[in-house]
């Protein structure tokens, strides 16, 4: 499952490739990767000019001439594809949609080996809540929080928020509605960076412990974005959601027995809330 980095990386991707191009002709392959819309995608989308990409947590989408979003779900294995029309041949090939830009003729494709993601036409909407919902995200998921890269994200305000909570730590980091885009691996690395104990509940934090579990959440997902590079072929690019998921160094998660790189001590697996997490028994004790 793609993280924050790996859809930033795809978010990237597409900016520098899909956007002030056009839709045309658009071909659903696959009935699955459809589900959810209300409309047509190959009706209503041609004709609709692409102006610009945007990303929330794991939710990427493509901003349209319409003032809708076509939201784009990767789940396990979606992949999309820029190149000259008719070169991908894949067979696990679900939508193909032609572009035209200011530089001619492309393909945009998306291939799905597993058919759990999607394409949705969703209207776009002013969030509920939140001091730091000022843009408007698509209407599919209100209930989101921002996440630590966006620019208005308030630090001070989740990590307050996160102390009203009477739950694990790791549940709260988790938890879509507080802060989103921290996935299991990336919680387990801000605890580890933060000392901070997976079991610790919200509420037994101080403030300072929490601001640190936010910038540490930040931090260890910049390194791996950094990883995840962003080279892409001009021709034929492949955002693949999954690159540079497995060269990322990890203090903590996945590396149960193996010694601490703070202390040595080796490290544990626990489970929380029905999530393995993995942590410093030792150094780990706020
Ligand atoms: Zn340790």
């Amino acid at each position: 499952m793609p993280e924050l980095p790996e859809v930033e990386v795809v978010r990237r991707g597409l900016d520098a490739h899909v956007v002030g191009s056009t839709f045309g002709a658009v071909e659903v392959l696959h009935p699955r990767v459809v589900r959810g819309n209300d409309v047509d995608l190959a009706e209503v989308l041609p004709g609709l000019r692409i102006t610009g990409t945007d990303r929330r947590g794991k939710f990427l989408w493509l901003t349209l001439s319409d003032y809708a979003a076509l939201l784009i779900h990767l789940r396990m294995s979606g992949q999309m594809l820029v190149s000259e029309p008719g070169l991908v041949d894949s067979p696990h090939l679900r939508i193909r949609a032609q572009l035209t830009g200011p530089d001619g003729i492309k393909e945009l494709a998306f291939v799905d080996q597993r058919t759990f993601g999607s394409w949705q036409y969703v209207p776009l909407a002013e969030p509920s809540s939140g001091p730091s919902h000022n843009r408007p995200v698509p209407a599919a998921i209100p209930h989101i929080a921002a996440d630590p890269f966006e620019p208005d994200f308030d630090t001070v305000a989740v990590a307050r928020r996160m102390r009203t909570k009477n739950v694990a730590v790791k549940t709260i980091l988790l938890d879509q509605s507080v802060v989103s885009g921290i996935g299991s691996i990336y919680a387990d690395e801000a605890m580890w960076a933060a000392r901070v104990k997976p079991t610790r509940k919200g509420r037994a934090l101080r403030q300072r412990d929490a601001v640190a579990l936010l910038e540490e959440s930040r931090a260890v997902m910049a390194r791996a974005l950094e990883a995840g590079g962003t080279s892409f072929d001009s021709l034929y690019v492949n955002v693949n959601g999954a690159s540079g998921y497995f060269s990322r160094s990890l203090n903590a998660y996945g590396q149960a027995g193996k010694p601490c790189a703070r202390c040595g001590a080796p490290i544990e697996k626990t489970v929380v809330n029905g999530r393995s997490s993995y942590f410093c028994p030792v150094c780990q004790t706020l």
